[in-house]
């Protein structure tokens, strides 16, 4: 197939994120030119399932008539005014709505446009509200191993993904990092891990919650780090922690927010209420960016004062609470409503997990593991001794390309294949693509058997 002009100016001009430019411009590339519920359609007419909701953002499905005439409706009237000194009626609603259905205790909503400035609001509030109660040596971070919380400086700092982070190393500042409870590559069983991981966070905060201001964690799902699932009790554990040692929660729901894990917040399985929350990704149904760091009122009056008190949050965006965006959002939170959302996610929930083991018994499959509608697919060389593919085979693209060719499109994260499907696809749906990527696995699976000298000869 010949290079259409969009192709042409794409590899011209665009650079594309966490990609290698190099193999985008030898390979041929799809061209989205529109979309209609879960599915999206490139310029040459072949439709596939947005199988990872568009990246983790599309709740609804695309062209959802209700965002759609909220974003109409609001474009009437202004697409954007400054939040620097002026209030708008989209965002004012907005943190309202997002207050009555955050955990007890979030009061207040500041709004930005990623998740990466959620999650930097939050740290610098943090950081900042100490200051103000006279604890200024309350300056650093706890973070996990293998946390992802976005790409600009201060959301890699407490980053711990090393194939992304490393890089940056020098110019981040230093954080203090407690174990990952979700390794799936240990022997131990994930209840004697959760345990140790528990032991070793609470080690670092009794030696140092003097100089620590908040500890982040991605609650139930580390998600960047390849979908790793958090055991039972593990948040609410991390929350008494933080409780009994006077350190901040600061819970990063960029990804598993608006529904992602069967509730509206992940938090709430565990009934834990954090001291900062960070929104994105979900917020506006998956159309535009916004993103919300909502915190507790003790935090926000912490912060009050007249001009000379100094007690400002210096901290602020272009866009922020932009009325477009809000809109949209007021849009998607709307449709949680009407169509009871939530409600109808346990029945698509089971159906995922039902269609999975099918999966999970695949030879080359060493993991699948789900929460919610999320799941990860992780391929191995060897499923039962756990050995994973040699680096380079990149096994989860190729799954994911295969997929593409069968109408599916999915993105790994290294040799963990990503399910992520709008909330809104029906079951059958749901079924039609894990059969879709079922079939991928076998195929690329199978194939790389081959290649390797037909089972494995080389190892
Ligand atoms: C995606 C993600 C972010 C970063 O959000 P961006 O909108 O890409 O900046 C932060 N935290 C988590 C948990 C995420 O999954």
């Amino acid at each position: 197939m010949k290079e259409n002009l969009v192709e042409q100016q794409d590899k011209q001009y665009v650079w594309h994120p966490f990609t290698q430019m190099q193999g985008w411009l030898e390979n041929q590339q799809t061209v989205i030119c529109e979309a209609k519920g879960i599915k999206l359609t490139d310029t040459e007419g072949r439709s596939y399932y947005d199988g990872v909701s568009s990246l983790w953002v599309n709740i609804h499905g695309h062209q959802r008539r209700e965002i759609d005439e909220a974003i109409i409706a609001q474009l009437g009237k202004v697409a954007h005014s400054t939040a620097l000194g002026l209030a708008n009626i989209p965002a004012a609603e907005l943190a309202e709505q997002l207050v009555a259905l955050a955990p007890d205790g979030l009061k207040k909503v500041f709004y930005s446009d990623d998740g990466s400035t959620a999650v930097e609001v939050a740290l610098k509030m943090s950081f900042q509200y100490w200051r103000h109660q006279g604890q200024p040596k309350k300056e650093k971070f706890v973070a996990l191993t293998q946390a992802y919380h976005g790409d600009t400086i201060g959301a890699v700092s407490v980053g711990g993904v090393d194939l992304f982070h490393r890089t940056f190393q020098p110019l981040l500042f230093k954080t203090m990092q407690a174990p990952s409870p979700s390794c799936y590559h240990c022997s131990q069983d994930v209840t004697t891990c959760a345990k140790q991981c528990l032991q070793e966070m609470e080690a670092l905060l009794a030696a140092h919650h003097q100089e620590i201001a908040a500890v982040i964690v991605e609650p139930l799902v580390q998600a960047a780090a390849g979908m790793l699932m958090s055991p039972p009790g593990y948040l609410a554990a991390v929350r008494q922690l933080t409780k009994k040692y006077k350190v901040h929660l600061i819970a990063d729901e960029v990804a598993t927010g608006f529904g992602r894990t069967g509730k509206m917040f992940a938090c709430e399985h565990e009934g834990v209420s954090p001291d900062f929350m960070a929104l994105s990704k979900g917020i506006t149904g998956g159309y535009v960016p916004l993103a919300a760091t909502l915190t507790t009122q003790k935090i926000f009056d912490a912060f009050l004062g007249d001009m000379e008190s100094k007690r400002t949050f210096y901290h602020g965006h272009s866009y922020t609470a932009n009325q477009l965006a809000c809109a949209a959002a007021l849009g998607s939170l709307k449709i949680f409503r009407d169509d009871k959302v939530i409600a109808g996610l346990e029945k698509k929930v089971a159906c995922v997990a039902e269609a999975l083991r099918s999966i999970a018994s695949l030879e080359h499959v060493g993991d699948a593991r789900q929460r919610g509608l999320i799941v990860g697919i992780e391929l191995m060389q060897d499923a039962k001794s756990k050995t994973p593919y040699p680096w380079g085979e990149t096994m989860g693209a190729r799954v994911c390309l295969k997929a593409r060719e069968y109408g599916l499109f999915i993105r790994p994260v290294g040799d963990v294949v990503v399910f992520m499907p709008p909330l809104v696809s029906t079951e059958t749906e749901l079924l039609d693509m894990l059969a879709l990527l079922r079939k991928a696995v076998v195929a690329v699976t199978e194939e790389g058997a081959v290649v390797s000298g037909g089972g494995g000869a080389h190892f």
